[in-house]
């Protein structure tokens, strides 16, 4: 029998300091050339044991190889300049400097295949690998080609399903894919955000999830959080189609944030990746209170689709505070496991 409340991560999980600065978002590289292309490999190794040690069900490359989990892709493919660069508003959030599209966007080779060749070698669990999702390029984007947001999600979902086909024909048996721009741009989701997402699963055999968040716990999105009132109801929007899409597994943030759980009720019949780790804090959540917010999710999702999750990436956490927070979700899980099998 499959295992109850399977564990994993949204996303990233924090480097080691050799690699890059920690506690810190999009920290540059401290090596280059050969000597950076094997730290990855050894922290990516390290992730995965540390996963492991915390009892973690479904692992990840825990984001070793990548400064950001959407430019490092980007920057494989062709059609974009990275040193053209203009400002454009993020998330209709916060200003950033991004690449300039130029020229029709193409991927030449692959981008993360070799990587997940490689932790597929290293573990027998199942393996989740992330993508930025179409819509969410885009927004991390200046277009001065396709001058259409909607046409150059569509040659974006194309460029993610070859990855996509590779990553699962190298082993990967979950293909997430990240869109928080789906929690701001509700028209854009339903009229073609959510096509261009079936577009990039097109043919996949592996199973598929959608990670929508509210991103990590840097102050532009605290900022945010705080306009948003004492109800968060911005999954009421995209769920209902999400319902009816091909996509098996939708991940959602749940831990300490104003999501009304019964939102939940809206996706009946997904795989509910629960978000029961709070990524915007240094306190670990005690294994009572995971257990407490994954018994409130079962009111919403059945025991066999409820897989329990952090509520973002923990990139910008401490090692030693990430690694507590993966161990409160396993002996969380296991709290409810054992409540569920008696
Ligand atoms: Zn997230």
């Amino acid at each position: 029998m499959k295992k109850l409340l399977p564990t994993s991560t949204a996303g990233s999980l924090p480097k080691p300091s050799w690699i890059a600065e920690p506690e810190k978002l999009w920290s540059p590289w401290k090596l280059e050339g050969e000597a950076l292309q094997q730290a990855k490999r050894d922290a990516l190794l390290l992730s995965l044991i540390e996963q492991e040690a915390a009892g973690i069900d479904i692992v990840s490359d825990g984001e070793q190889t990548r400064q950001h989990f959407v430019t490092t892709f980007i920057e494989h493919l062709t059609g974009v300049d990275f040193e053209k660069r203009e400002t454009v508003r993020i998330r209709d959030r916060y200003d950033a400097s991004v690449p300039t599209v130029f020229d029709a966007v193409s991927r030449e080779r692959p981008v993360f295949v070799e990587d997940a060749k490689f932790l597929r070698k290293h573990t027998k669990k199942p393996i989740k690998w992330a993508l930025p999702g179409p819509m969410t390029m885009i927004d991390t984007l200046y277009d001065d080609y396709y001058k259409s947001r909607e046409k150059l999600a569509w040659e974006f979902a194309k460029i993610l399903n070859q990855e996509a086909k590779e990553l699962e024909a190298a082993g990967v048996d979950i293909i997430q894919f990240d869109e928080p721009a789906f929690n701001v741009f509700f028209d854009e989701v339903n009229d073609w955000g959510i096509a261009t997402l079936e577009r990039a699963i097109e043919g996949l055999k592996c199973e598929t999830a959608v990670h929508i968040c509210y991103g990590y716990g840097i102050k532009a999105n605290t900022d945010w959080k705080k306009t948003l009132g004492s109800e968060w109801r911005q999954y009421e929007e995209s769920f209902p189609k999400l319902q009816q899409s091909k996509i098996d597994i939708i991940s959602l943030e749940c831990q300490n944030s104003h999501v009304p759980m019964d939102l939940i009720e809206l996706i009946r019949g997904k795989k509910v990746m629960v978000g029961a780790i709070d990524v915007a804090t240094n306190q670990i959540e005690t294994a009572e209170e995971v257990a407490e917010t994954l018994r409130r999710a079962l009111q919403f999702v059945d025991a066999d689709k409820l897989y329990p999750s952090t509520n973002c990436g923990m990139t910008p956490l401490s090692r030693t505070v990430a690694n507590g927070k993966l161990r409160a979700l396993s002996a969380g899980a296991e709290i409810v496991r054992q409540e569920l099998t008696q």
